[in-house]
């Protein structure tokens, strides 16, 4: 019998203890439960974790709205003629709130179903005669297996420490009390691009300051820079290479100093300032920074197995870290995927059949309009790691499907090793891309190359014949370019 399917000896305690309710916690808990393991979870908030509370899931469902609102606006050609279409900001907001507690109490049913316990409350690490101890209440809670997923919590720069009201954090940014007429975001990573789309087109005016050269830093340079022009098109103003200075109040309004690309200062009055200069690990709440463990730029020290490891960077015996506190990229997905890992190991599975992940092929997404989803290595950094490569690019403009749909920005782009036509990255930039990449993850774990991609015939019209299309075009051969 597979060892993890072995049913767990009669016990009173738990044999797995997961700290923290989100993606990387509920489902390391569900997949233990699966394992036959007795589990409880300590989530002292909100079950589903920030992702379905104050994150990805409330921020989708207010992003449909407005995305929704922006395609009636426009939709006249189309013979939708939306005479007094008006934008009930209060209304979007509720609906949001409403599909992030359904996902909240959809997790609790899933733990009712695997039997699972949760313990509604905080808990704290702390070493007592040199042993890691988990404590809830003043009291020790222990078990064979304990898995921290604590996630992160935003960042802040001392000049712009946020008050909740006028200086926000995006869990302020997704539940305003009314629409303000402008907003200044601090930050073009995931977050603040997509509270940047979201209100823009809903009607607020829009700047966004990024201190690097380009907006979305991680995602390949081509496609930021394309999304930016449309971003701008839409009436964002997007300052790059900006240099935020300060930000203090005037009367009801917040006025902030940045200096610009040119080197030159620039002020602009604003509503409502949002922050979104990243996020840090949620190391605090459970009292890491006390507890002599290893603690890295932030995060959670683990190896390659998620162990803990202790100050001496020794793994620390049945503790275990994963998700956002143990460090980027800070993606829901990874996290619960690093929770299977992490259970199927310590549950016994065969070093083999573990769902291991890789990093270097994790797909991002962005949810702004046009989206973006890419995966693996971009153009830029395959060059830089002396990667012979082979490009291929093919425009959405040029897919019938596109044209139907009137969604023609953007574009796909593959980066494949030049000599076996390896998918080494995906780059998609337009249509439903944060969908459209799951085929490339796929191909890749699959090791596909491009002579398989080549071989498969793909329905018509779909923006998936795009995709196939940006492989044409890396050997010359595409046909509709
Ligand atoms: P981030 O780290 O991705 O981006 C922060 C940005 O702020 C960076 O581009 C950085 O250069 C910029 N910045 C930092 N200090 C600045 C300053 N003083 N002035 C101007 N710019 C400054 O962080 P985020 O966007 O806050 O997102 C946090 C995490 O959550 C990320 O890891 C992100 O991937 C994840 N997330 C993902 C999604 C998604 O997948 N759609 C959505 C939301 C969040």
């Amino acid at each position: 019998m597979n060892p993890a399917n072995a049913p767990s000896k009669p016990s009173a305690g738990p044999d797995v203890i997961v700290v923290g309710g989100g993606p990387g916690g509920y489902v390391a808990a569900i997949r233990a439960a699966q394992l036959g393991k007795k589990v409880v979870v300590v989530e002292r908030a909100h079950l589903g974790g920030i992702c379905a509370n104050w994150g990805c899931i409330p921020t989708k469902a207010l992003l449909h709205s407005a995305e929704l609102f922006a395609s009636l606006k426009k939709g006249a050609h189309l013979g939708i003629v939306a005479d007094g279409l008006r934008f009930d900001f209060g209304a979007a907001i509720a609906s949001s709130r409403k599909v992030a507690e359904g996902q909240k109490r959809g997790v609790g049913l899933l733990f009712k179903k695997n039997q699972i316990e949760h313990i509604d409350k905080t808990a704290t690490l702390r070493r007592e005669g040199g042993k890691l101890k988990l404590l809830v209440d003043g009291s020790e809670l222990s078990a064979p297996h304990i898995i921290l997923a604590v996630g992160a919590k935003p960042k802040t720069i001392p000049s712009l420490v946020p008050d909740g009201k006028n200086v926000l954090t995006y869990f302020e940014a997704m539940n305003l009390p009314s629409q303000p007429k402008s907003l200044l975001v601090v930050g073009a990573g995931a977050i603040g691009i997509e509270f940047a789309y979201f209100y823009n087109a809903i009607g607020t005016q829009v700047t966004v300051l990024e201190a690097l050269p380009q907006i979305l830093p991680v995602e390949d340079s081509e496609i930021a820079e394309q999304l930016r022009r449309e971003l701008t098109k839409q009436g964002i103003r997007i300052h790059v290479g900006a240099r935020f200075a300060s930000c203090e109040p005037v009367g009801s309004e917040q006025k902030v100093r940045f200096t610009d690309a040119n080197g030159q200062s620039q002020e602009v009055v604003v509503e409502k300032v949002l922050s979104a200069v990243g996020v840090t690990g949620n190391l605090d709440t459970v009292g890491a920074q006390s507890a002599g463990i290893k603690i890295d730029r932030g995060f959670l020290a683990v190896d390659e197995w998620y162990r803990l490891l202790d100050a001496n960077g020794k793994p620390e015996p049945g503790f275990y870290a994963i998700g956002d506190c143990i460090g980027g990229p800070l993606l829901a997905h990874k996290a619960s995927a690093e929770g299977i890992a992490c259970v199927e190991k310590l549950a016994g599975v065969p070093d083999r059949e573990i769902r291991r992940v890789d990093l270097s092929s994790m797909p991002g997404a962005t949810f702004c309009r046009p989206e973006v989803g890419s995966m693996g290595l971009t153009e830029q950094k395959a060059r830089a790691e002396g990667k012979q490569i082979k490009v291929g690019k093919f425009p959405f403009k040029a897919s019938g499907k596109a044209q139907a749909t009137g969604e023609t920005e953007g574009l796909v782009k593959v980066v494949l090793d030049e000599q076996t036509g390896e998918i080494l990255g995906a780059h998609i930039l337009g249509g439903t891309a944060s969908d459209m990449i799951s085929a490339l993850c796929i191909a890749r774990s699959g090791e596909l190359t491009a002579t398989e991609v080549l071989h498969t015939v793909l329905p018509h019209p779909t923006y998936g014949e795009i995709t196939k299309g940006a492989f044409e075009a890396a050997f010359g051969e595409a046909i509709d370019l």
